[in-house]
């Protein structure tokens, strides 16, 4: 009962509490020590404005060493975590609020208007405010707060955090998180990558999402590294910083970013262990022109909010191209078809996971839960996948994007993938579109790279020879751009919605 998650995360921070945990953009320090005064502080502060165990405080801020240590004050008080993109507006907010009823939402500074308004019809007692320099009335407030708060006692099946899924495939969904599901998803990760105390983590990933916020901020704390903190992807920062850094997490497009330019060689790369991709699927040809350009290969995990990570590449080890490598030591994965019955190698179904990280359910919502958990305790994922002879697990795609056409399962990666290698293309998105005929029809949207010719006819015309007739797309369309959230995540439900009355 008495070792939570806050005690477990400190109990490793470093015997000499001046060791620096982050240093931002700006050059400024922030040591564990100044982390351990502020979440006592903090912690003093919410429960002092009448917070009690298990009570969620919402945080819709700006990424800064504050907000960490807003986190680390809440589970170090037993309330529960509630990260917000910054992206969403009024309205989404008024339906976390509504959601979660948190007792204190914070909020970025010039926004306390609009949601003190929201939280008002909301019922939500107090708004606080943190801007990206640790301004407004969170910080002000804790200052005056003792720094030694002592840990409020939680069990491990006490909630930490509820997190919402990124909305890739439509409304978010609050995935509960107890103190074993982030704790133990820490401690296997931060052994089997090899942090440790001399680790120095770039990070440029947002903090409301669990890769950056549990996966990175997590690996650095458990083992007393350090981490650059940018407020985001910026490639110069990024290149700046990399001689100085050893590890980097982030989504496919950093990479591909990085890419971009001539200068992410070997030599700009020299001092980097590791990195890793992670949160969409990253393209082969990017898995190449890494290790091409920089003699390294990039570690491929892969995992959701529902249950921070599952799978991952080797440290030491075969990274294969492609794959998102064999189940964490302590996470059990299979794949099965849709009436649970398990598949053997290489055969094709829906990926389950079972261990100690995968969340408790969906927060308020019971039927949707009992509905992704089988019998046994596996999580349905809504991944499609194999599992190969050696136990690597390959992603196939998203159950919501599989497309049935004239009763033929069609996945659209599979087409993507032979898009995407056509010269004059950028990127694709492959959608099944409601059809008279055949239920559903392949449905092709690209982005051609700069000054591209490419015509429907020919795309078309490219591919139908190495596919079968089902799956070649009936019609072709061409865009600027794909639509993303801010995790990078196409988001197919917009296309789909998009094109629905193609072929009506
Ligand atoms: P929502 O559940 O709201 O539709 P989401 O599933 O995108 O959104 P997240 O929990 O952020 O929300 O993302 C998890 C998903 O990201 C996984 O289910 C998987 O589809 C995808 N993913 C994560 N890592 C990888 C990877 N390495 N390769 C392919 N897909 C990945
Ligand atoms: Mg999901």
């Amino acid at each position: 009962m008495t070792n939570s998650l806050f005690m477990r995360i400190r109990d490793r921070f470093p015997a000499d509490l001046s060791s620096v945990l982050i240093e931002t953009s700006t050059g400024k320090t922030y040591s564990y020590g100044q982390a351990d005064v502020a979440s006592a502080q903090i912690a003093g502060l919410l429960t002092g404005l009448g917070a009690k165990k298990g009570d969620r405080v919402a945080v819709q801020v700006d990424k800064s060493p504050e907000a960490l240590f807003l986190y680390l004050g809440c589970i170090r008080a037993g309330l529960v975590y509630l990260p917000l993109n910054t992206a969403y507006q009024a309205g989404e907010l008024a339906y976390f609020m509504d959601n979660a009823s948190p007792v204190i939402f914070v909020c970025q500074p010039h926004r306390k208007d609009e949601v003190a308004a929201i939280a008002n019809d909301q019922g939500v007692e107090h708004v606080l405010t943190l801007g990206m320099n640790g301004e407004g009335s969170l910080m002000s407030g804790a200052q005056s707060q003792s720094g030694d708060f002592a840990p409020v006692p939680c069990a491990d099946e006490d909630l930490a955090a509820i997190l919402y899924t990124s909305g890739t495939t439509g409304k978010p969904k609050g995935a509960m998180m107890t103190q074993m599901n982030l704790w133990s998803n820490a401690a296997t990760l931060e052994k089997l990558w090899g942090f440790d105390g001399n680790d120095i983590l770039l990070h440029a990933l947002p903090i409301f999402h669990t890769h950056g916020l549990f996966i990175a901020c997590h690996c650095v704390m458990l083992s007393g590294a350090k981490m650059f903190f940018l407020p985001k992807f910026d490639r110069d920062q990024v290149m700046a910083l990399l001689p100085r850094s050893t590890v980097m997490m982030g989504v496919p497009t950093f990479y591909v970013r990085l890419l971009s330019g001539d200068d992410f060689t070997a030599e700009t790369t020299a001092n980097m262990r590791l990195f890793i991709s992670g949160s969409a699927p990253l393209l082969p040809e990017t898995f190449t022109a890494f290790e091409q350009r920089t003699g390294k290969a990039l570690l491929e995990r892969y995992g959701m909010t529902e249950m921070g990570m599952a799978t991952s590449n080797p440290l030491d080890g075969e990274r294969i191209v492609h794959t998102v490598g064999p189940a964490l030591p302590d996470v059990d994965v299979r794949v099965c078809d849709a009436d649970g019955n398990v598949l053997g190698v290489d055969e094709v179904g829906v990926l389950e996971a079972r261990g100690p990280n995968v969340f408790a359910g969906y927060w308020q919502m019971p039927e949707k839960t009992a509905e992704e958990f089988r019998k046994d305790g596996f999580f349905i994922t809504g991944d499609i996948a194999k599992i190969d002879a050696k136990g690597y697990v390959h992603i196939v795609g998203r159950a919501k994007d599989l497309v049935i056409s004239g009763g033929f399962n069609v996945y659209p990666k599979e087409i993507e993938t032979l898009i995407d290698k056509m010269d004059g293309v950028d990127e694709s998105a492959v959608i099944g579109v409601l059809h008279p005929d055949f239920g559903e029809a392949v449905v092709a949207v690209i982005v051609p790279e700069n000054n591209g010719t490419l015509t429907e006819d020919g795309i078309i015309g490219g591919i139908k020879s190495q596919l079968a007739n089902f799956k070649v797309p009936k019609r072709v369309f061409f865009v600027d751009e794909l639509p993303r959230n801010a995790m990078g995540k196409v988001q197919k439900n917009i296309l789909r919605e998009e094109y629905k009355s193609l072929f009506a």
